[in-house]
């Protein structure tokens, strides 16, 4: 079967690029669980777009710069800061219903941002009212959408994209797809970790499946570990958001003690990169799993009302938050890595764009000013199609300021180590190449990798695909950060705790 586009994944990136191309041609969408199992559907904070008073591009492409700790590319981030207005202005129209407060839009202040420039919906909701509005609308339009499709393969000949393999996981069966254009939305990683807020699919199958076709990946050793994920005994992770602490939320210790003053001179308002330390160290010091979020001197109605999602999902798992404080610990939570791209998504393959969260495309440099990741999914995808239509032309020189070195996955000789499990690799991403990092921990976990990447038999269903694909993108993670010997942004390297101007570049890996 032949498309004009093939877009693999149905979350904001997805379906943004999906609604937009099919006016220029038949879309196929295939996705690998239900259209909305997605990181989208998650999304709490909101959308950052610089449209209120006092507000502008210059200001948000400032802050997104600092965030980032010297690794974002300048162009890439004006380019997201500039456009923002009109993709807001996108979603609007599609019929995402933002919160207003007086007939405005209500635009809140989150951490790292020095204006109120956060869009939300539903109080917390973002993320589901965006996926469900743009799910509606592609269900009704003629994009071909197939749910329970896992693509296994992207196909290239002469560096030029051909088309995908996907395996129908209710039947078994592997069928072929032909596409001018494929575009990547296959989101972020966060299964890569034992802790994650991200749900099933986040397992980085596009960085893995375009590694295997040619194209570069970059800047894998920044993940994002988010401070407060919910640490309840019987209840799955989820995130609790960072706008809990800025209206007031206090981190405890188990004694009750407020600690992340003795961290940071912002206190349970510092970087989210500096509280997760922060929050390791004082769980070792008290012999803990978890710290307490204390929300309970709030006024009575404010976590229903502001929090909604993390008020019922709390309830529903047997805590009143207003009366209880929240276990919480931090969790793996964004992969500001991925495949690169210039400014219209296009990888090094020829017809092959990548969008959103698998993509890095340099706006986020080593960590991501927070709510600039739902944002990142619009400007780009926007230009994705744009440039789609452009139709095979060479691709379009871009200022390009942060070095790049260029490597490959070294090659390791096989070890003794038990076989390769999710939860083995999970585990072993998360004690060695986690929240704190050294050598001689990130050693110990590239050798295993390596050893399970050569081992592991041919993938069959699902499961053994996606396992395959952890593996490939764990090392690309790991061998990132033991190259990288220095501290910056969200990578941590005890043995190397200071940031090195040596190391002002990019990590580029190419397949061998
Ligand atoms: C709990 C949580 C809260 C967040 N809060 C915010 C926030 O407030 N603001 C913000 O800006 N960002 C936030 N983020 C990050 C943001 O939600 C994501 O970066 C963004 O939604 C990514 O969108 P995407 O379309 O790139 O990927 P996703 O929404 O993850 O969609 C990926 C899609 O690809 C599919 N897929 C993956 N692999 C395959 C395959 N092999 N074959 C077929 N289909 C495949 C998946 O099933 C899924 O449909 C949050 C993330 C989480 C997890």
């Amino acid at each position: 079967m032949t498309y004009d586009y093939i877009i693999i994944g149905s979350g904001i990136a997805g379906l943004y690029c999906a609604l937009l191309a099919k006016e220029h041609g038949t879309v196929l969408m295939l996705t690998k669980e239900g259209v909305d199992d997605c990181n989208t559907r998650y999304a709490q904070g909101g959308i950052a777009a610089a449209v209120g008073a006092g507000d502008s591009p210059e200001l948000h492409m400032q802050d997104t710069l600092a965030a980032g700790a010297g690794l974002c590319e300048p162009y890439a981030v004006d380019i997201l800061t500039r456009e923002a207005a009109d993709r807001i202005h996108d979603l609007i129209r599609y019929g995402v219903p933002f919160d207003t407060l007086y007939g405005e839009i209500a635009l809140a202040r989150e951490g790292a941002h020095s204006a109120n420039r956060v869009l939300h919906a539903g109080g917390d909701a973002t993320g589901k009212h965006i996926e469900l509005t743009l799910a509606g609308l592609a269900r009704m339009s003629r994009i071909t959408v197939m749910e329970h499709c896992l693509v296994t393969e992207i196909s290239a000949h002469d560096n030029t994209v051909a088309g995908v393999c996907a395996l129908d996981c209710r039947t078994g069966l592997c069928q072929e797809y032909e596409g001018r254009v494929v575009v990547l939305a296959t989101g972020g990683a966060g299964r890569l970790f034992r802790y994650t807020t991200n749900p099933e699919v986040a397992i980085g199958d596009g960085v893995a499946l375009a590694f295997r076709a040619g194209a570069h990946v970059t800047d894998m050793e920044f993940f994002q570990f988010h401070p407060t994920a919910l640490r309840l005994p019987g209840a799955p992770s989820f995130l609790i958001s960072e706008a809990v602490r800025g209206e007031g939320g206090i981190l405890r210790n188990i004694h009750g003690e407020a600690f992340m003053g003795q961290y940071h001179p912002q206190g349970d308002l510092a970087p989210r990169d500096v509280v997760a330390r922060g929050m390791v160290e004082e769980m070792r010091r008290t012999r803990a799993d978890h710290l307490l979020l204390d929300v309970t001197h709030f006024p009575p109605d404010q976590m229903a009302t502001r929090f909604p999602s993390i008020y019922g999902f709390c309830l529903e798992h047997g805590l009143d938050v207003t009366r209880s404080p929240i276990p919480v610990a931090p969790a793996a939570h964004y992969m500001m890595g991925g495949v690169k791209t210039n400014t219209w998504g296009e990888t090094n393959i020829r017809g092959l764009f990548a969008c959103g969260e698998v993509a890095s495309v340099g706006v986020h440099g080593a960590n991501r000013l927070a709510s600039n990741s739902l944002l990142e999914t619009l400007v780009f995808g926007k230009r994705v199609v744009e440039r789609a239509l452009a139709g095979g032309e060479a691709p379009i020189p871009e200022p390009v300021t942060i070095e790049e070195t260029q490597c490959h996955l070294p090659n390791r000789s096989p070890g003794k180590h038990p076989a390769a499990t999710f939860t083995g690799l999970q585990d072993l991403m998360w004690s060695k190449a986690g929240i704190l990092r050294d050598g001689p921990g990130l050693d110990q976990a590239a050798s295993v990798l390596a050893t399970w990447q050569q081992t592991l038999p041919e993938p069959q269903d699902r499961s053994s695909y996606e396992l395959h694909n952890l593996v490939l993108v764990g090392r690309l993670l790991t061998e990132g950060a033991l190259l990288r010997e220095e501290s910056r942004g969200a990578h941590f390297r005890s043995d190397f705790p200071q940031t090195s101007p040596r190391w002002k570049r990019r990590l580029v890996f190419v397949p061998s």
